[in-house]
Parts: C-alpha cells; structure tokens; sequence
C-alpha cells in the first residue's frame, strides 16, 4: 500500500519516476551507488550551487549529502570552477609528473599533522586498500584489526563483517579480526594473543560518518597499545580529513597514526584518494635494489588516474581554501545551529531523540529515549536499533524531499549552508515530522 507520503513524492517528481523506468533495465536496483537506492525511486538531479541542487523536475533541495561528504565548499565553488575549466584546456592527462602533484602532496603535509610523504589514488577505498597492503608489507604480518560497523570502502578485505560479501573468498575474510569498539581491554587482549597483527584500522570518529561514535579516549589508548605491540594505527579519514578541522580528526583529537587514508574533499569534489604517513612505510612502494626484497616485499603501485592534473588543481583550490579561510568553523557554525534547531524541535513535538555530532557531520537519532551531550552520544545496541528504524526512517527521507530537504538522518555540512538554509531545513522536519504521526510512522 502506498502511504500518503509516497503519493506524494510520486506525484511531485514525476521526471524523476520516468527515468527510473528506463534505469531499473540498465543498473541493478536503477542506480549507480548501494546509497542511492530508494523506494519508490531515486531522484534525478541536474545541476547544483553552494548548499542547493535541483532535480528534472524544478525541485530545489537543501542538500545535506555533500556529495557523499566530498564538498564542504559547496557545489561549484568558484575557485574549483576555475581551477578545472583553465586545466581542461591545458590537459587532462599528461602520462607524467607535474607541478600540481607536487603542490597537492605539499598541502597534504602541510594540513594532515602526521604525514611525512604521499602517495595518491583515485578513491578512498584504494587508499584504505593501500594502507592495509602497506600496513601488510612492512610488518611482515597478516592480520588486520577493524572495528563492527566501521567502513573502509568496498574491496575484500574490510567487507568482513558486514552485509554483501558474496565473492569474498573466506580465506580473505579470515585475515580479519571485528572488533567491537571503546574497549581498549578487548584490543589489548586480542594483541596478547595474536602475534600476527599488523594493523588497526578505524574511523576515527566512529562508524557510519560517526554516527556510532568513537570515544576520544579510546583514539589515545588505541595509540599507545598499538605503540607497544609494534602494530600499524590506520585512521581512515577519508570522510573527517579537512572536515573535522584542518588536520582531520588526528589534528582536532591530537593523536598520531602511522597511516592516514584520505579522499572526499581531497580531490575538491573531483575523485581523488591519498594514503600518507611515516615514510618509512610509505616508502614500501620504493625499490631498493635488492632484488628478493623488491620481488617479495616491495609495493607494486599503478593506477592511471593517480594524481591526474583535474583531480589535483580541484584538490589544490578546495585544501588551499580549507587552510587559508575559516571553512572548516562555518561548517561548524551551522552544524551547531542545525543541532540545536533538531533538539529544540524534537522537545516541542515531544518526540524521542537527539541531534548529535562532531561539528560538522551530526546525526538524527529518533526513537530512543537517552541522555545526550550533543556530540559524543553512544548508545547501546538496543536504543541504536530504535534510531535506525528502516521502515520510518524511509518515510522521513521521502516526506523531507517531498519538503525539499536531502538529508535522511544524516547532515554533512558545507560552509555554504546558511542560518536560513537551517532554518528552512528545521521548518521541513517540522511538517515532515506531523506529517509522519499523521500517517502512523512515527515509532
Ligand atoms: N572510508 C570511509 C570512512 C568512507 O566513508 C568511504 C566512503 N563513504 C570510504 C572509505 C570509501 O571511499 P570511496 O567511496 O572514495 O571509495
């Protein structure tokens, strides 16, 4: 049966519905991304500017997706828009080192405390891929430590645990060890008795963007065990890189890995991934000379799009800007606005919940009745599995687009988003929130 929601979102995007007819033959489930997917259809959209985008059908959205967190400037900021029509002309590949490379790496060093030297790829889970290879290689070990939930992309290994693992052989899977997270007493103990570790990899806010939180205590003893049992820290910043502050969640948290993985506003909203840390690591890929070591320990590394002149004059533009601009304090700001605005409205409609995160990425968390300090809000198993409630977390998502908010439960800020932005956005959960009790969805 279709819900008074959906028959508005039907009869509202109704280009939108058309070429989903023609795409659901094309890709499975119609679209290109598992995050896409949506019942009864994905939208279709067409252009965008600072916080706003538009679908086939005139509609105008708030756009809390980001571009799956790769634009805290916005969309089409001026300085990327530039950055990428002057290199178009000069050349989209040259087969060879460039300039700009050296620039993107040097702005990499520059912001991410831990870095000493850089390697670039195309996407994050490359990166990840890479620093479990190098985290592999220079310990002479196999197996890697990740915690329940935490996503590293979509390759083999950091699959483990999660849902959608046909083709993994088990064997890959077996190299992995799950973790639960915030309790250094399991990870300590697990190294105790596992002499072959020879990594931990983690988001370093928590899983999902952080919406199972990590706590920042737990980063600081993750440090110091991994220290002393000579194991690889990974964090994977490819979402808190340059968002969570400059330098990431390890500059805001002030706690070192051994590897940081990134991507997302590393390439300005163009693909782009990098690995970078202690050189000697890093430097994994280096021949040495000796040949048994470079046939059987070295890092064989290609990838055609590595550091190409688009990726990397975007990547200059957004992390010069990010450096030089209080970026990441607008984001922020209107973070802070945007929870504050939830909280209050979730008390006036005596709805269950919360509004929480770390500056710019926060959560909705509706259902489950709970103390929260805002940023930090861990919940037990039980009160998450209110929160994620598919069913009327769906309808929510449908009537905020119906409203012209893209949100879902999650808000990845930009520095364009405005206090009206928010208040405009606070105003939409209002009536898709009623609109939800009105319908009986609201659990
Ligand atoms: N790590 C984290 C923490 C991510 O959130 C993502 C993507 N959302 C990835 C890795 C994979 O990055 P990509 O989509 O660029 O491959």
């Amino acid at each position: 049966m279709v819900t008074p929601i959906e028959q508005r979102f039907i009869d509202k995007h109704q280009g939108s519905a058309d070429r989903h007819e023609i795409a659901k033959d094309l890709f499975p489930n119609g679209v290109t991304h598992d995050a896409r997917r949506q019942d009864p259809f994905q939208l279709y959209y067409t252009h965008a500017i600072g916080p706003h985008k538009f679908d086939v059908d005139g509609n105008k959205f708030v756009d809390y997706w980001s571009g799956h967190g790769s634009l805290i400037l916005g969309h089409s900021h001026p300085a990327i828009v530039n950055a990428v029509q002057n290199q178009i002309a000069k050349g989209t590949h040259l087969s060879g080192s460039t300039d700009l490379e050296i620039q993107w790496g040097q702005l990499v060093r520059e912001l991410i405390p831990s870095a000493e030297k850089v390697r670039f790829h195309s996407s994050g889970t490359e990166a990840d891929m890479m620093a479990l290879r190098m985290a592999r290689a220079y310990t002479g070990k196999t197996k890697i430590i990740k915690f329940q939930e935490h996503f590293h992309g979509w390759s083999d290994y950091v699959a483990v645990g999660g849902e959608g693992i046909g083709g993994i052989p088990k064997e890959t899977l077996s190299t992995m060890i799950v973790l639960p997270p915030n309790d250094i007493s399991v990870v300590e103990n697990t190294l105790e008795e596992n002499r072959d570790v020879a990594a931990v990899i983690l988001e370093p806010t928590g899983a999902h963007m952080g919406l199972e939180p990590i706590l920042p205590s737990f980063l600081q003893d993750l440090r110091e065990v991994t220290s002393q049992h000579g194991v690889v820290l990974i964090f994977d910043e490819v979402v808190t890189g340059f968002r969570i502050s400059r330098g990431g969640a390890q500059g805001f948290y002030g706690v070192m890995p051994d590897i940081t993985t990134m991507a997302k506003i590393l390439g300005g909203g163009l693909p782009g991934g990098a690995v970078a840390g202690r050189s000697e690591i890093i430097n994994m890929i280096e021949p040495t000379g000796d040949p048994q070591w470079d046939r059987e320990r070295r890092i064989a590394h290609n990838g055609t799009f590595n550091a190409n002149p688009l990726s990397a004059v975007a990547g200059i533009a957004a992390l010069e800007l990010v450096r030089d601009e209080a970026i990441n304090e607008k984001a922020t700001a209107v973070g802070n606005k945007l929870k504050e605005g939830l909280n209050g409205l979730l008390s006036k409609l005596e709805i269950a919940g919360c509004a929480s995160g770390v500056n710019s990425l926060i959560h909705l968390k509706l259902g489950s009745n709970h103390d929260c300090d805002g940023e930090i809000c861990i919940l037990s198993h039980e009160e998450l599995q209110k929160t994620t409630n598919s069913i009327r977390n769906a309808q929510l998502n449908l009537a905020l687009l119906n409203h012209g908010v893209h949100s879902g439960t999650r808000f990845i800020l930009s520095a364009t988003h405005s206090e009206e932005d928010i208040e405009y956005t606070i105003n939409a959960f209002e009536s898709a929130l009623l609109e939800l009790r009105e319908q009986g969805s609201l659990q």
